[in-house]
């Protein structure tokens, strides 16, 4: 088993990033926790240091590259190196298109967006310098090629998140990197609380077989999956952990 690896998880103080720092750390792999939300992050690290794992928490804003960067350093400084970086910060907006605010736009295209194309570009500079064959996962959503009313510029946020990850796995495939997305349908963590408030979450579970919501844990899983040598056939692709929601009418 792949082990004592180690492993970012931005958007790690809540929800799928979270449970994802949960599980490596239960597997034996290194956490370094990232979030702009200290006392979460923490909290997050603590628990995986009581429970016998090795973490550190980084505060960082993913909407800025210089923090984004100096989180890669603060990870290389402590463990090393880095196996995983999983860029999966993320916000969402519901408003309709035409009574946009702007500042949200922009707010969702830099966090969901730029966070995630500073990850790249960050951990994979510092996976090419150290020569490490390691694995970017990315989280995207059924909404990055699914429309639904109300949620404009997150779309627009995971679409590019997609096409992000194929163009970078496509030319990090040189240096043995591989660049893949996961994308959920509805799971159960604090950011779907603003969509239960707008009554859009009877109308999402209804669409995920079992008509249900996703548990975190289980996106956690997925994630991890996808970091083993044994899904080393899996490079440029979205991988689905939606449970049927984008699959069936
Ligand atoms: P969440 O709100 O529980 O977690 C998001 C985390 O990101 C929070 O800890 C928050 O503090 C952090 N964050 C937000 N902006 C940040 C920034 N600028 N810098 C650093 N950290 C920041 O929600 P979640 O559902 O766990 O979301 C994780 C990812 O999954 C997001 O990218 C989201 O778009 C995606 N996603 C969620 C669902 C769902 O149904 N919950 C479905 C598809 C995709």
């Amino acid at each position: 088993m792949q082990q004592n690896r180690v492993a970012i998880v931005t958007g790690g103080a809540s929800g799928i990033g979270k449970e994802t720092a949960f599980k490596f750390a239960s597997k034996g792999d290194r956490v370094v926790v990232a979030d702009f939300n200290v006392a979460g992050g923490q909290a997050v690290a603590e628990q995986i240091m009581a429970n016998g794992g090795k973490a550190i928490f980084v505060k960082t804003d993913v909407s800025k590259y210089e923090d984004v960067e100096a989180l890669v350093e603060k990870a290389v400084d402590t463990y090393g190196r880095i196996d995983v970086m999983f860029n999966n910060a993320g916000i969402g907006r519901v408003t309709p298109v035409l009574d946009q605010n702007l500042n949200d736009y922009h707010n969702v295209i830099q966090v969901n967006q730029h966070g995630v194309a500073y990850g790249i570009i960050a951990a994979g500079k510092k996976m090419r310098e150290l020569g490490i064959k390691g694995v970017i996962i990315n989280t995207a959503s059924v909404f990055g090629f699914l429309a639904s009313p109300g949620t404009f510029a997150y779309h627009a946020s995971k679409g590019a998140v997609i096409m992000m990850t194929k163009s970078a796995a496509l030319e990090m495939a040189d240096w043995g990197i591989r660049v893949i997305a996961v994308a959920p349908g509805a799971v159960d963590t604090p950011i779907i609380q603003g969509y239960k408030d707008k009554g859009m979450v009877d109308s999402m579970k209804s669409k995920v077989m079992g008509n249900k919501l996703t548990l975190p844990e289980q996106v956690a899983d997925t994630v991890y999956l996808l970091t083993l040598d044994e899904a080393s056939a899996i490079n440029g692709s979205v991988v689905m952990a939606d449970e049927g929601y984008a699959s069936f009418k």
